[in-house]
């Protein structure tokens, strides 16, 4: 059996370094000493999470609460752990320190193994009702009692939500590799594997079980997998160069969603893997009357309106459902679910079949009302295309999205297998999506909500920090300044984010949750701001401003470094 103590000692190793090799050879010696038994459960901790996101476990336990636990477990008081936390910016520091000196000492302490800190947190995640916070915070404490100084800090953080080792999943899956094999060579196995199933910890087991299973890995029902992601291009000419001929599909700006059937079982998944079955009932039964056994498969919903042929846009379908109770609004505005790949059909994986193969198929298959294929044409050249860029344009939509015929779906990854193409690529660049990170008070003009703007952040995802990118103050209307007031306020947070590059210091931190959109003219170097680094300049968005809140985006998805670099490559082109 793993003792807990002994994760804490490596996550403690993990910390101090900052190579992602050394990582994963330090992760590698503990998954070596995991049983098959314990390692999906030890992979979710690793990741900072009870369970892949699809299942809705979430710990739920604020700081407040873990104030509560670490002064009943110390005998401190909690002003004074307050106030400790308000000087270490850590809670995690806090309850180290004070445990070291604890006024009092539980009776009884045993030592803990990782699968019962493990179960003891699922269980705090899992108790709700009348009683529940009690509850949580008599079974952190009773975790708190038995804890050495340095297993409370990490079981504080992860309760939190502050964990953040800075070991991503690429590192866990070389270290997975490493720990069985002594090197990398099944990393990209593993990878597949996990792209298609978007839950680490039932890879790891499988793989332990038996590592076979993992070069047959297939896609299952009620296991979404990780979106396909498009790169971009700057017009229609370059476009075909990369692929030649290619089926160029609408691009609807509506809600992502995955649509799993099995039986009379449905469910359906956001884009982060969320469940959002119960938002879309009208999309949930007409996948029931789909005429197949099993299926899994993805499109865009939105609603349109047929008599006026108009689209709405994610936000005005959104606001719809809000706003109207569903049924009402479902006649006012039909919600239609465009197709446009499918992934996996009565018992066949088909993710690695060519595109074009899958395309038959989704026509075939999606002939109702509410279910349609994308609207698709085969074009060959750069005028055909540019063509249909433009109906898309009159048509209100945002663009159109070219597809590579011969490409596998390329779950998890961002590839030219779809290429995008955007109208806002002919004035401004593009949008990016940023991490809030902090936020600035106004002076007075604003009276709702003094609010003065966003500090935000893109990832490097070569060394893993946030990088500041704008300081975002215009864009935003009434109501998105009385949400992000209520969202920000609760997210506060002493100190800056540990993984976090800056040079700016707003008024206050907030932990990296929420992500935006934003606008912005374009972009230009910047000694204030620190993505893409590079001696004493960086890349900062000129004039930017929030597009939209982005509530279906997580941390994880934010635009990249690199694609930051990409775009200013793709500025200097259009502008020579
Ligand atoms: P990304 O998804 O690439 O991270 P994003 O969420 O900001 O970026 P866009 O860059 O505007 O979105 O474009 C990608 C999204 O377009 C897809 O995630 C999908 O939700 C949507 N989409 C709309 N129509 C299609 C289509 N025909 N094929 C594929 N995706 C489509």
């Amino acid at each position: 059996m793993l003792p807990f103590s002994r994760v804490a000692e490596v996550f403690f190793e993990i910390e101090k370094r900052s190579g992602r090799l050394e990582m994963t050879d330090v992760l590698a010696g503990l998954f070596k000493e995991t049983s098959t038994q314990e390692i999906d459960k030890l992979v979710y901790l690793v990741q900072g999470i009870l369970a892949p996101p699809y299942t809705g476990i979430d710990l739920g336990v604020g700081e407040r609460f873990a104030i509560e636990a670490i002064a009943s477990t110390t005998g401190y008081p909690k002003n004074e752990v307050e106030k400790n936390y308000k000087k270490s910016g850590d809670l995690g520091n806090t309850v180290e320190e004070l445990i070291g000196k604890r006024k009092q000492r539980a009776l009884l302490t045993q030592e803990m193994d990782m699968v019962y800190v493990y179960s003891s947190l699922l269980e705090v995640a899992k108790t709700s009702g009348t009683g529940s916070q009690e509850h949580k915070i008599k079974k952190l404490t009773e975790m708190l009692n038995n804890s050495t100084p340095l297993e409370a800090k990490y079981i504080v953080r992860f309760v939190v939500g502050t964990l953040r080792l800075g070991v991503g999943d690429p590192t866990i899956l070389d270290a997975l590799s490493v720990a069985h094999k002594g090197d990398k060579s099944l990393r990209e196995e593993l990878e597949r594997a996990y792209n298609i199933c978007a839950d680490l910890g039932y890879v790891a087991r499988q793989f332990y079980e038996d590592p076979k299973l993992i070069a047959k890995f297939k896609v299952q029902p009620f296991r979404p997998l990780m979106p396909a992601l498009a790169e971009r291009e700057k017009d229609p000419e370059a476009i075909i160069e990369r692929l030649g001929t290619c089926e160029v599909e609408m691009k609807y700006d509506g809600f992502r969603i995955q649509g799993h059937k099995k039986g009379d079982k449905v469910e359906l998944y956001s884009r982060k893997l969320e469940k959002t079955t119960h938002m879309f009932p009208e999309i949930v039964s007409a996948i029931k009357k789909l005429k197949v056994k099993e299926i899994i498969f993805e499109g865009e919903a939105l609603a349109y309106n047929e008599q006026k042929k108009r689209y709405y846009s994610f936000q005005e379908t959104m606001h719809r459902k809000r706003k109207h109770d569903i049924g009402a609004a479902s006649e006012e505005f039909p919600l239609k679910l465009f197709v446009f790949d499918i992934l996996y059909l009565d018992g066949k994986d088909l993710t690695e079949q060519p595109y074009q193969e899958r395309r038959k198929l989704v026509e075939k298959i999606f002939k109702s009302d509410v279910l349609k294929p994308s609207e698709s044409k085969l074009v060959k050249d750069a005028d055909g295309l540019e063509k249909i860029f433009q109906t898309a344009l009159n048509e209100g939509l945002e663009g159109i999205m070219a597809k590579d015929l011969k490409a596998p779906y390329t779950a998890g990854k961002r590839k030219f297998a779809w290429i995008k193409l955007k109208k806002s690529y002919g004035k401004a660049v593009d949008t990016i999506d940023a991490v809030i990170v902090g936020y600035y008070l106004g002076h007075g003009a604003r009276v709702e909500f003094d609010f003065g703007g966003l500090l935000v952040a893109v990832q490097n995802e070569d060394n893993g920090k946030l990088e500041t990118i704008a300081k975002v103050g215009y864009g935003f209307s009434e109501l998105e300044m009385v949400e992000l007031e209520k969202m920000l306020s609760k997210v506060k947070t002493h100190a800056p984010p540990k993984n976090l590059d800056h040079k700016l210091e707003p008024e206050f931190w907030v932990e990296p949750k929420y992500v935006i959109e934003v606008a912005f003219d374009d972009i230009t170097t910047s000694s204030i701001h620190t993505c893409g680094m590079k001696g004493e300049k960086g890349y900062a968005l000129r004039f930017p401003r929030l597009v939209n809140i982005r509530t279906d985006k997580s941390v994880k998805e934010i635009t990249t470094t690199n694609e930051v670099i990409e775009m200013v490559e793709l500025q200097r082109t259009k502008t020579g």
